[in-house]
């Protein structure tokens, strides 16, 4: 497919989430585009031409949508990006990605904290059905990044800030690091959004983001977007993933999306905000073991997110109670603003305790193996947010 068209491109991103890939509808002057819910279009008289495994035509949806193609123009548009793949989830996109790009006796380097999805495919599946060859490392670390990316490495995956730590990774030194060793790099941005970062800017390959969570924004709708401005892979990715592998998009998915994403930036300011205020007030809480975001000067990569994050560090913290397991759960189920549940970037507030018997725990550092929490700012008065993690503290002894 071409490059992805956009008028908007010299406006800055708030106006962009409004006027990207809507318009006039062509039938009725509708200022705003419909839902095509069809499996089917016309097919053009001469059938000669038609490749069924393209998603040039119109066709059947699984090859392409109106408003899977209307988001694409919205998601690249939000990344800077010259081209945009929408999928049906983050993970159908990252599987979308990492299926395309890998071979049996490839090589790739993987983070030690990530989505709980990359860690299943890399540390179980891939490996151990296709021969790849998978290696972990603590992408927080430089000199363990450098020393794990061998020549003829084939791809480097990271995540930055990383679920469920947010830990910070040097995107524009691992791009370096990657191609001086021949390496691809894609980079989950989903808890950044495109709003703090964009990695293509930094020396990134591909960029991963799950809609689902901010650019969604409204807890309704699963979606997951590839960006990139190699037009001739994310063609690949479309023909193998896409049509033949089949994680496409629902058009009303597609179509709600949308309509999220259009207060994305107006709604993340805000999560940017209040998130940094609750971060500030956690650390001042006595039985608050540690608090882990990018937007504190206690983080370890805090200068490197001043450098590399811009209007803000997203919306999720992690951090501990000086609790167990059970006493951590009292604490989230005495919430009544915060809900408890996982996933993040919706409107309201969520909550999701890390357990100390999680498989992972041991992969993460050391203070975050006893009362981890993982917190997802949502968009309720910052206060209200405040007061309410105070009664539950209050409500647990803590
Ligand atoms: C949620 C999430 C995903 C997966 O997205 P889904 O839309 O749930 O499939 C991938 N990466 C990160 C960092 C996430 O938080």
């Amino acid at each position: 497919m071409a490059k992805k068209e956009n008028k908007f491109s010299d406006y800055g991103i708030g106006t962009q989430a409004i006027h990207t890939g809507t318009g006039y509808d062509e039938g009725t002057g509708a200022v705003r585009r419909p839902l095509h819910m069809a499996n089917s279009f016309k097919l053009p008289d001469d059938l000669s031409k038609v490749n069924y495994s393209s998603t040039d035509l119109l066709m059947y949806s699984r090859n392409g949508n109106p408003n899977q193609h209307w988001l694409e123009e919205k998601t690249a548009a939000l990344y800077g990006a010259d081209d945009a793949i929408v999928l049906a989830s983050g993970v159908g996109a990252l599987h979308a990605l990492f299926w395309t790009l890998l071979k049996s006796g490839d090589r790739v380097v993987y983070p030690r904290v990530s989505y709980m999805a990359v860690y299943r495919m890399f540390h179980e599946l891939f490996n151990r059905k296709f021969g790849v060859d998978t290696v972990m490392t603590d992408m927080t670390d430089l000199e363990a990044v450098k020393a794990a990316i061998t020549p003829g490495t084939r791809l480097v995956h990271i995540e930055t800030p990383d679920n469920p730590t947010v830990g910070v990774a040097d995107i524009a030194e691992i791009a370096k690091i990657a191609h001086e060793n021949g390496a691809i790099l894609s980079v989950d941005n989903t808890f950044a959004s495109p709003l703090n970062q964009k990695p293509l800017d930094l020396g990134a390959d591909f960029v991963v983001d799950s809609l689902t969570k901010f650019i969604n924004g409204h807890g309704d709708a699963q979606g997951g977007a590839i960006l990139s401005n190699d037009l001739e892979t994310m063609d690949r990715i479309r023909y193998e993933a896409q049509v033949n592998v089949g994680a496409v998009i629902s058009p009303f998915n597609a179509w709600q999306i949308m309509r999220g994403s259009v207060t994305f930036p107006l709604r993340m300011r805000r999560i940017n905000e209040s998130t940094q205020k609750i971060a500030e007030w956690l650390e001042t809480r006595k039985n608050v073991t540690f608090v882990s975001y990018p937007g504190l000067r206690s983080h370890p990569g805090y200068e490197l997110a001043r450098r590399q994050m811009k209007n803000g560090c997203g919306g999720v913290i992690a951090f501990g109670l000086n609790a167990d397991d059970k006493a951590v759960e009292r604490f989230c189920a005495a919430l009544k603003v915060v809900a408890f549940a996982v996933s993040l970037g919706h409107d309201e507030s969520l909550i999701f305790p890390q357990p100390s018997y999680d498989e992972r725990i041991s992969l993460y550092p050391e203070k975050f193996r006893k009362g981890f929490i993982r917190f997802s700012v949502g968009l309720e008065e910052p206060e209200d947010i405040i007061r309410d993690l105070d009664q539950a503290l209050q409500a647990t002894g803590l």
